[in-house]
């Protein structure tokens, strides 16, 4: 009822798409009749948490905060929103995003712009340019704005968000909270709307790792997913005892990327000092091909992004327009009234990229520039380094009309450079927030750990957390 309670206070953060008041209650009802007969399901039971409106949720609306989707409802639950279901944890509702995931702001969405709940804190309306919080706002990051806003206004103890590029570590970083992509394969994405599906993982966003860790540890393999791996790798738990001097701390020299803010760089360094005076071994490391893997990134993503698409043929899902004059009339005004402009034009580029005479040029290449990328990632774990420690933003929050003025899709894309090559090269990584700037804004830090470590990954985060 509190968590209730609080998204209908801070509904002008436009955090949920849906709002799934009465099973919430009903799911509540049930897990509190177990909890007093000291019989919860697990440790998740009548936790209430919230779910990126890209995962489908059986009979509840899910948009993908897109025209195309609205009015769909899908017929089954993805696979990791009914696994927590299954463990007693109460869905409060369906949260905000980028249109099908492609954004770093959570300011495209049909839905209007997540507003950053720190935008209404103390510590940022003491340093505000302007008295009026209704013009000065700063942007939840993105895609999966809505999830962070949810778990940082305390209307959710967790979320899921997806992470294709940085979509659950670049809001969770920005609304300073702790956020995991998890290993590619490790969580099933059965039910996720695929954006990129070589990339695409279901990401967790909570308050502490200990609680990351929990919601990890029940969710897993998945046979309706067949790139899940076997239960063997499958997490459990955080040990109980952990010597930071056992570990090896890699900081990739590449990370000093032009457009970060001097107080993340600072940050940054104060942590590394950290890691160094608590006796961790810390290491420069190089991955020389970081500065391409933007661009390889954005191929291989409209390559998908372009095959993905052509499911939304007005005939199948939610939106259909008017105009039928012929097949190829309904698909294309349907296609068009249906997607934003940042949609239709990765359609176009993979499309181009795609062609026969352009297949080699842009597709295989990218390819073969991705295996560089997770080279540079292997061979500086299989020199011993146990986790690696960058920023995950170049900067804390921007303020939504600055974001908005500059060519989005530009920002958009310089934004993920710490996150990108780690589903490029389908590593788990983890943001933990370290510090307030001097606007009041959260500041975190990246911890990218060796496939399948992701328990390893957490234990070094609940150490720096
Ligand atoms: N910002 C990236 C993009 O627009 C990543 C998005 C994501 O991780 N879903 O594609």
């Amino acid at each position: 009822r509190r968590c209730l309670n609080r998204i209908r206070k801070t509904r002008h953060l436009n955090a949920y798409i849906t709002v799934t008041e009465d099973l919430a209650m009903k799911q509540a009802q049930e897990a509190e009749l177990r909890l007093t007969r000291g019989k919860p399901l697990g440790p998740l039971d009548g936790i209430p948490f919230s779910v990126k409106d890209n995962f489908c949720t059986e009979n509840i609306e899910t948009t993908c905060a897109s025209h195309m989707l609205r009015g769909y409802f899908p017929p089954f639950s993805a696979t990791v929103v009914q696994k927590l279901l299954d463990q007693g944890a109460v869905l409060v509702g369906k949260t905000n995003l980028d249109e099908f995931a492609m954004g770093s702001g959570s300011t495209d969405s049909v839905f209007g712009p997540v507003r950053n709940p720190w935008s209404y804190s103390v510590s940022y309306r003491e340093q505000s340019r302007e008295q009026d919080p209704d013009s000065d706002w700063v942007i939840a990051g993105g895609s999966s704005g809505g999830s962070a806003a949810a778990v940082a206004s305390l209307s959710s103890f967790m979320a899921l968000g997806s992470d294709t590029g940085g979509s659950t570590r670049n809001p969770g970083s920005l609304c300073g909270l702790v956020a995991l992509k998890p290993t590619y394969g490790l969580l099933s994405r059965h039910g996720l709307i695929p954006l990129v599906n070589s990339m695409d993982v279901p990401g967790i966003m909570t308050r502490t790792v200990h609680d990351a860790a929990t919601v990890l540890g029940v969710l897993g393999r998945d046979e309706k997913d067949s790139t899940t791996v076997e239960s063997a790798y499958s997490p459990s738990s955080l040990p109980e005892e952990f010597d930071v001097r056992d570990i090896c701390v890699g900081v990739p020299k590449e990370y000093h990327a032009p457009g970060m803010s001097a107080e993340t760089l600072a940050q940054w360094g104060r942590v590394v000092a950290l890691f160094e005076r608590a006796g961790a071994r810390v290491k420069e490391v190089s991955l020389p091909h970081t500065q391409h893997s933007i661009v390889c990134y954005h191929v291989l993503c409209c390559c998908e992004v372009a095959s993905n698409m052509a499911r939304f043929d007005g005939l199948q899902y939610g939106h259909r327009s008017k105009v039928d004059s012929s097949t190829e009339a309904l698909y294309a005004t349907t296609r068009h009234e249906g997607f934003n402009s940042v949609v239709r034009s990765r359609i176009l580029a993979g499309n181009y990229f795609l062609l026969k005479q352009n297949y080699d040029r842009y597709f295989v290449k990218a390819q073969q520039i991705r295996r560089l990328i997770t080279e540079d990632f292997r061979r500086v774990f299989q020199s011993g380094v146990d986790v690696l420690l960058t920023p995950t933003t170049l900067s804390d929050a921007a303020r939504y009309s600055d974001f908005i003025q500059e060519d989005n899709r530009t920002r958009s894309a310089q934004e993920d450079i710490f996150t990108q090559p780690v589903n490029v090269a389908g590593l788990p990584a983890v943001t933990v927030p370290t510090a307030l700037s001097s606007r009041g804004l959260p500041i975190s830090l990246q911890l990218i750990g060796q496939s399948f470590q992701d328990m390893k990954l957490l234990t070094v985060a609940n150490w720096m957390e």
